[in-house]
């Protein structure tokens, strides 16, 4: 397969980076538990499952032993059955126990429910509870149903805070079930640690001490993780057993092209979009006979893919062909992904370009080839998508094409990151006092917290937390504990600090979704190109003192970004190093940012024009990591004063570009600020911060990893073959300052003088 895409190749151009050959592992399986109930054994053998794989009696064994325990195992492992062999088998032999199984989305647990109820095993009686359920539905649910599949979100809105009303069910909870646990990070994970805090001091009351069983994907440190996540020792189980057939994977970069526009000048080299460059790739496999999935960005993209695929065919003299491609269009629906299931399977579909939307809960594998357009933000996603490939027996083909970006760039230069690293750490910080502040009172307003309680809520952490809340008069501190006082329930937004400003379609009124009031300004102001799952919408109305954007549908052949001035103060300087005249530091800084107007740009790059806006002055204090030169040590380096900004600033564009490598954010979640004189340092300084009130870790984890993650970033700049800088590089879509000035021969010196120093220690 991989000889007929490179024989489809246009002349002159040498795409493929790098082959990596993934062998094939053979079957080994294991008896069944000698406590797993005969029952489920015949049930599971009649759905095909005559013996189970190692890892899942090693994970099983685990949690039927009252040892919380976390699998994290690859795409198609039969993570499920290592959780539902504990969970099955106990409320099969006691009809009262109970088990709660959480996962990030709504489709997933519909999924499991439909998959416990084919099983028909008599005794089990499965219901999905979320915002939806009708209020008679969760009177039976209460009382009867002994599994329960729900989410986080659930969790913290209605079953703790009704935790009177669910108290039997409490009292006979046995497992607790977390499923793709790795979702659970960031700030959201921080606040759904704190919920499982919340759920286990509860259980406790009614004298239950579920066991967990979390599900990952593969991960860099996954019992670290599920232990921060869930408050808990964790054993871990991630020696994947089951069977797979060999894998070709290549790694493809599109040729740079020349501008393309009569403004080559300005808006420099681009490299053909990943997108093209799939939607070709996808025709050469169709007709080669491949059954191939394509993983893109957006719905959008999804579609020109699908109908440049469409074309190539038309023009390659097989228009037959073309019927048999298609678009992954649809929302979350369960019965358009089985129908889709169905004709990838049956052969019917040759050819299906997605969005992620694919990724979780669908059952696809057996394809003959998957082609990933773009990096998919965590090698956990991308051995996810890659996974989908292969069928016992035969070689499966799977493409990384890269993006313009500074990420995808280093990837496929550095087949190493891929292939030879632990994928990333799910980072949470629940001690972080934004979170813990809220999700205390909620605890306060479930039952009153006791001194016992502290150390559960992050013990030294949680104190001045609670301080501070009594000194807010919204905790009172009594003998017996703190209790919340006020008539109304404490509100904590799992997904983000303060209110958010929610996004709605003017026409039709239907909510979008929500953004952060911290990020609206840069994000959702007039005129704003906004992106939903896919679609394209154009801001007509921002009101932040209502929290609300009003928006249209609209595809304009351009995209906005926002134009901001930003100020960084460092408050406390938690860690710092001095290294020959290099320092690094670690701590609390304070990140004053004011939009001030927004660039419209082709999707070439090019430069339409520039508006004023008139938004608010916005403050951030949050957690930030950087490291400063002295003027010795910027001579030495042979970096003249007058390129000293462009180099900083294009140094940390691609460091936050590569910071995603180490921790799992995207590019989003953080942000930047380089100056040549920074006032609290007295020197050229590189600043490198968390996007969230109070910090999400990640910037604690940059510095943690501080050299290895800026020799990435130096590799990813050097890798790049432009001449004076591109998206690929150091670039970024996000700019605040219009990515001007940009000096990449200077980075590559600021981040060689960083690394001599650091990296010799
Ligand atoms: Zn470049
Ligand atoms: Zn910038």
């Amino acid at each position: 397969m991989l000889a007929s895409l490179l024989t489809g190749c246009p002349p002159g151009e040498t795409p493929l980076r790098h082959v990596e050959q993934v062998p094939a592992r053979p079957l080994a399986s294991a008896a069944w538990p000698d406590w797993a109930a005969p029952e489920l054994v015949a049930a599971l053998a009649a759905t095909g499952i005559a013996a189970p794989w190692p890892h899942q009696v090693e994970a099983a064994e685990h949690a039927w032993a009252g040892e919380s325990v976390v699998i994290a195992t690859g795409t198609a492992s039969g993570k499920s059955l290592a959780y539902q062999l504990p969970m099955l088998s106990a409320v099969l032999a006691d009809t009262r126990s109970r088990a709660l199984y959480l996962s990030p989305t709504k489709a997933l647990a519909a999924d499991q429910h439909r998959v416990l109820t084919g099983l028909g095993l008599p005794g089990l009686r499965a219901a999905t509870l979320d915002g939806d359920t009708p209020f008679e539905e969760r009177d039976w649910i209460r009382q009867h149903a002994n599994v329960v599949l729900s989410n986080p979100d659930l969790l913290h809105r209605t079953l703790l805070p009704q935790h009177q009303r669910y108290s039997s069910f409490l009292r006979r909870l046995r497992f607790v079930v977390i499923d793709e646990c790795h979702h659970y990070r960031g700030l959201f994970g921080s606040h759904v640690s704190l919920v499982l805090r919340r759920l286990r001091r509860l259980c406790a009351v009614y004298g239950a001490a579920p066991v967990f069983v979390l599900a990952s994907a593969t991960s860099a440190t996954p019992g670290q993780s599920a232990a921060r996540l869930v408050g808990l020792p964790v054993r871990t189980v991630d020696s994947d057993r089951s069977p797979r057939g060999s894998r070709t994977f290549a790694l493809w970069e599109p040729p740079l092209l020349l501008g393309g526009s009569q403004d080559a000048e300005q808006s420099g080299p681009i490299r053909r979009a990943a997108g093209s460059e799939a939607a070709r790739l996808l025709a050469d496999l169709v007709i080669a006979g491949a059954r191939t999935l394509v993983f893109v960005r957006s719905r959008r993209s999804a579609e020109l893919t699908s109908l440049a695929a469409k074309r190539h065919l038309v023009e390659a003299g097989a228009p037959e062909l073309a019927e048999r491609v298609a678009a992954y269009r649809g929302g979350y629906l369960a019965a358009e992904r089985r129908a889709l299931e169905r004709s990838l399977t049956s052969g019917e579909l040759l050819g299906v370009a997605t969005t992620n939307a694919l990724e979780l809960g669908v059952d696809i594998t057996g394809l003959d080839a998957v082609v990933l357009a773009g990096y998919p933000g965590t090698l956990a996603s991308l051995w996810q998508q890659a996974g989908r490939a292969g069928r016992r027996g035969q070689d499966a083909l799977v493409v990384f094409v890269a993006r313009d970006d500074p990420l995808d760039t280093y990837l496929v230069n550095n087949p190493a990151a891929i292939f030879a690293r632990p994928v990333e750490a799910s980072v949470t910080d629940p001690a972080n006092p934004h979170v813990l502040g809220p999700q205390l009172c909620c605890a306060a307003a479930e039952l009153a917290l006791t001194t016992a309680d502290v150390e559960l809520f992050g013990g030294p952490a949680a104190e001045p937390v609670l301080a501070a809340l009594v000194e807010q008069g919204l905790l009172r501190r009594r003998p017996a504990g703190w209790f919340w006082t006020d008539r109304n329930r404490p509100s904590a937004n799992l997904r983000g600090a303060g209110h958010p400003v929610t996004v709605v379609e003017s026409a039709s009124g239907s909510l979008l979704g929500t953004v952060d009031a911290g990020t609206a300004p840069a994000t959702v102001h007039p005129a704003a190109v906004y992106l939903h799952q896919g679609s394209s919408f154009v801001v007509e109305e921002l009101d932040l003192e209502h929290g609300a954007a009003l928006v249209r549908p609209e595809e304009p052949p351009w995209t906005t970004c926002a134009q901001e001035i930003t100020d960084i103060v460092i408050l406390a300087t938690e860690q710092s190093a001095m290294l020959d005249g290099v320092s690094v530091g670690f701590g609390a800084v304070e990140v004053s940012h004011q939009v001030v107007s927004f660039q419209r740009r082709r999707f070439s790059g090019e430069l339409l024009d520039e508006t004023p806006l008139d938004m608010p002055l916005q403050r951030l204090v949050t957690k930030a990591v950087w490291y400063t030169l002295d003027e010795a040590s910027v001579a030495e380096a042979g970096l003249d004063q007058k390129d000293l900004p462009g180099a900083l600033h294009a140094a940390e564009h691609a460091a936050i570009g590569l910071l995603p490598l180490f921790a799992s954010c995207d590019r989003w979640d953080i942000g930047g600020v380089s100056t040549a004189q920074h006032p609290d340092t007295g020197r050229p300084t590189v600043f490198v911060y968390d996007g969230h009130p109070g910090g999400a870790g990640f910037a604690a984890r940059g510095h943690a990893v501080l050299p290895d993650w800026l020799a990435a970033t130096r590799a990813a700049i050097a890798g790049c073959e432009c001449p004076a800088g591109c998206p690929s590089c150091i670039q970024s879509p996000k700019c605040g300052n219009g990515n001007n000035p940009l000096d990449k021969a200077g980075a590559l010196l600021v981040l060689d003088a960083v690394l001599s120093r650091v990296i010799s220690r």
